[in-house]
Parts: C-alpha cells; sequence; structure tokens
C-alpha cells in the first residue's frame, strides 16, 4: 500500500519537461547520437517534389492541379547559422516562380534567379522575418530539428501517447516562437520521429493545422535522414517532397551566399515618400504596399471603390490606411477581385469588415461566403472580431460604376485556363486596363518570359473593343498597351521562348 503511494508520487513528481527531454533524447539516439548529429551539420538535400496548392485552381472546390517543383535544394550550416534555399514553382496556368532565400547571421535576402517575376531586385530579408523561415527549413532535416529543440528546453513539454495519422505515438511539444507550439511524434518503439504538427493561420483558410510525416529513413554518413515527405493542411495533401540526394557537405552554398553581381537592393526612399500614385483624377494605384501586390482605388463622389484585396489581412490594412488618408471623408463602399486565387483574395476579409459590399463573379459567391466564415480564432482578424454576413453582389459579363464623372468598367473574361471567372478593370476615360496573372512584366519592367494569359488578354481585349494606352499590373510596373502588344506578338503561341510562370 505504502509502495504504492509511492510510486504515485514519484509518477506525479516526474515533471514533464523531464520526461519530454528523455523522450528527445531517445530521438536523437534513433538518428544517430549526439555526437554524430553534431558532426552531420552541414547538409545539402536535393528534393523532388510536387506542390498541390489549393489556392491555385481553376475553381475554388475543384481537384488540385499539381505544380511541379523543380531546381529544389536546401543547404544548411547549422553550427554556422546559415541557410539557403532555392526552388522553382512551376505554376501549369502562369508563369514559373524561382527563388532563392540566403540567410546568414551578417543578412538575408531572397532573389529570383530566373529574373521572369522580380527582375534583379532583391528582397531584403530582416531579423524577424528570418526565424520562421530558419524554421522552416530545419523542418525538412529531423536531426537538426532536433538538435535545435535541446537549445531552449525550457518550452519542451510532454504530450504522452497521441494519436497521429489513425497510429499511436509519444509526442513532446516544443515553443519555437515562431509557428508554436509545435508537436513532435515520436514512434513508441524505434523512436524514429515521425512527423510534427504545428498550427497556423491561412489568410482564406482561416486555422490550419500543418502537419508533416517522414518516411522511409536512410542512413547517410551516420545519421538517418528521411527519403520522404508529406505535408498536409488539415486533411488535404498540400506536397509531396522525395529527397533525392543528400549529403553532408556545405561547399555548393558557399557561392550562393552573397548578392549575385547585377542585382540590387530594392529601391527604398523614395517608395517610402510616394506609397500612393495618381494615374488620374481620382484614380489612384498603390504600388509599394507590403507583399511586393498592387491595388487600385478609384474615388467617386461620395464613396471609395479597391480594385484587388492581395495577400492578407496586414497587406489591407497598410492599403485601407493609405485609402483613407488620400480620401479621409467616403467610406469604402465596394471591393472588388480579379480571381479567387489566394495570393489574389486573401485581403478581403478586411473589407468585409469594413462594410464594403464583395463585387464578384457567380462562380466565386460560395467561395467570399466559406472565406468570411472561416474559423480565426487562434489570431482573430478583423472580420472575427466582429463578425458580420458579407453583402455580394455579382456580374456575369460587364458592369459598369460610375458617378458621371469617373467611371471604371468590370468585365470577366473567363473561363481562361488560369482561372475560370476573371475579372479585368477598365477605366474608358484614363484608357487604363488594370489586371492580375495576364501581363508578364517582371517588378524591373522586362517582359522575359510570354505565357499564354498574354496571347489571352490580347485578345480578350480586342474582342471588347477596349481602348488600352497603359496595362497595370498586379504584378508588375505600368508598361505602355502598345509595349506589351510587341513582346507578346514577338513571342507566338508554341514558340521555344514561352515559359511558364
Ligand atoms: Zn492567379
Amino acid at each position: 500500500m505504502a509502495q504504492g503511494v509511492a510510486q504515485d508520487e514519484s509518477k506525479a513528481a516526474a515533471k514533464p519537461d523531464e520526461r519530454a527531454r528523455q523522450l528527445l533524447d531517445a530521438g536523437i539516439a534513433a538518428l544517430g547520437g549526439l555526437e554524430r548529429l553534431r558532426a552531420a551539420s552541414s547538409v545539402m538535400i536535393n528534393y523532388r517534389s510536387v506542390q498541390h496548392p489549393p489556392g491555385q485552381t481553376p475553381v475554388f472546390n475543384s481537384a488540385p492541379i499539381d505544380t511541379p517543383v523543380t531546381n529544389y535544394r536546401t543547404m544548411i550550416d547549422y553550427a554556422g547559422q546559415r541557410y539557403v534555399s532555392e526552388a522553382t514553382l512551376n505554376f501549369p496556368t502562369a508563369y514559373s516562380l524561382a527563388n532563392r532565400t540566403v540567410i546568414t547571421p551578417q543578412r538575408g535576402f531572397i532573389i529570383d534567379p530566373s529574373g521572369t517575376r522580380l527582375g534583379n531586385l532583391v528582397t531584403s530579408l530582416l531579423a524577424p522575418a528570418q526565424g520562421p523561415i530558419k524554421f522552416n527549413l530545419l523542418l525538412e532535416v529531423p536531426h537538426l530539428l532536433l538538435l535545435n529543440m535541446l537549445q531552449p528546453a525550457d518550452t519542451l513539454r510532454f504530450l504522452g501517447e497521441q494519436n497521429f495519422g489513425g497510429h499511436t505515438y509519444e509526442a513532446i511539444s516544443f515553443d519555437a516562437g515562431n509557428n508554436a507550439p509545435i508537436k513532435l511524434f515520436f514512434d513508441p518503439q524505434t523512436k524514429l520521429l515521425a512527423g510534427y504538427q504545428l498550427n497556423n493561420v491561412n489568410p482564406v483558410l482561416g486555422d490550419t493545422q500543418i502537419t508533416g510525416i517522414y518516411s522511409d529513413y536512410q542512413g547517410v554518413g551516420g545519421v538517418r535522414v528521411p527519403k520522404k515527405r508529406r505535408i498536409y493542411w488539415n486533411d488535404y495533401l498540400f506536397a509531396d517532397v522525395d529527397y533525392e540526394r543528400v549529403t553532408l557537405d556545405f561547399s555548393a552554398a558557399e557561392s550562393l551566399l552573397d548578392i549575385p553581381a547585377g542585382y540590387a537592393p530594392a529601391p527604398v526612399s523614395g517608395a517610402a515618400a510616394n506609397p500612393v500614385r495618381k494615374l488620374g483624377d481620382g484614380v489612384y494605384l498603390l504600388d509599394k504596399l507590403p507583399g511586393g501586390y498592387r491595388v487600385m482605388f478609384v474615388e467617386f463622389n461620395d464613396h471609395v471603390m479597391v480594385l484587388e484585396t492581395p495577400l492578407n489581412q496586414a497587406v489591407s490594412q497598410a492599403a485601407i490606411a493609405l485609402i483613407k488618408k488620400t480620401v479621409p471623408d467616403k467610406p469604402v463602399r465596394y471591393v472588388s477581385f480579379s480571381h479567387f486565387h489566394f495570393d489574389h483574395s486573401g485581403g478581403l476579409r478586411q473589407y468585409i469588415a469594413e462594410g464594403a459590399t464583395v463585387i464578384t463573379t457567380p462562380g466565386n459567391r460560395a467561395f467570399v461566403e466559406q472565406m468570411a466564415q472561416a474559423k480565426f480564432e487562434q489570431r482573430p482578424d478583423a472580420l472575427a472580431q466582429k463578425p458580420r454576413q458579407p453583402v455580394i453582389e455579382t456580374l456575369d459579363k460587364k458592369r459598369v460604376f460610375t458617378d458621371g464623372t469617373r467611371t471604371v468598367e468590370l468585365y470577366q473574361v473567363g473561363p481562361i485556363p488560369h482561372a475560370r471567372e476573371m475579372i479585368i478593370f477598365y477605366f474608358p476615360k484614363e484608357k487604363i486596363l488594370f489586371q492580375a496573372d495576364m501581363n508578364s512584366v517582371s517588378e524591373t519592367g522586362e517582359m522575359r518570359a510570354i505565357i499564354e494569359n498574354n496571347r489571352i488578354l490580347l485578345r480578350k481585349v480586342k474582342e471588347l473593343k477596349l481602348d488600352v494606352d497603359m496595362l497595370v499590373g498586379v504584378h508588375g510596373p505600368e508598361t505602355t498597351w502598345q509595349a506589351f502588344t510587341a513582346a507578346v506578338n514577338k513571342q507566338p503561341a508554341g514558340s521555344k521562348q514561352s515559359a511558364k510562370r
């Protein structure tokens, strides 16, 4: 009896963090042991991968389309805290998006090695942005992830047995400070790290649980490294990642640590001084918003209309602040967006919270309703704090907004391969066309990759008999319609230079 009590007491007295530490140590032993893990702190991994992004399909509720990821590799020197990651996303109905991310103790930056989308711009990564990126890269490499967990061990918690993908695993949690807390699941027999779970807030889907599952562990230089990682957003398979080649070697990254010749940091001074550009009477362009997407707005006699809602709440907050500064006494009554793709619709909830009427296409009504109802409990946004039903109006082919002085015309030009429903915005008086994803102008003004979307835009503008002087893109600076037409006509359909976004 007394013995039983003593046992219970010892169980109760066992600190959860000690048991977490024991499991973490067992996990480290299973991957090769602390000494070997430390000796293997430089890695280069070449991947083969396909993503299935839910927010890039032609219709919001259709089956995902595969997006192959090429030139995909990650190089980490964990001891030296140097990280290089490269990948090209080959969207089947847009142009390819290449990026290289570099973080060292001295600097952090992102460039587009192809130049297609960002030209030769350099995006600086300041310290607060670096942490989450580094942590996400560590998630690719279990042995470095576990080494990382040895650092601030005070946030380690033992969670006991937990169900993970239908099986029972032993779990610990860890507060990484970024996407925290993350849960790690260990195989109860082998103690191999089976996967992780962390919470994320997607601007469209709301609270999202991200799950990574490692499998097919192999030996590389005395440590165990998975051959596969699958990433889920809730129950939705977001990406399949194959570890094609793993070497314990960082040397290939050395030449990539500096900003390459010909690349220049984005100019900030003039931009910060003039974030609102007037393109005509009452017609404005916001081209310095965080994230680099463009928004236009129109000042009508007693209200404002906003065109395009990129990325997330933070971008919309920045846009609304600039709009209210420019037009202090008029409410945002209408908001519209080109197409539902999450990078173009992610800022919509902020406008719904503001009470703006959403102008969209019939097929996206349900999308807007779903988005407005998504759960944002982890980090309540403006709409979660003051929930309201969205007011939605749709257009089939065309709708004109005018107060007699200023006019903007909305045209639905879909179906196109990129999206079944796509709105373009035309200002007849100013002869300006504002659109998304149908131009191919890089952020530095070149048209390097002509894609099918560009030819479609030329055809649609001709069919609709729009008289365009200036083409403004959600991506890319203004170009003359003449220059755009000439560039597209130089690369006819089927020619080899054509590239995908
Ligand atoms: Zn798109």
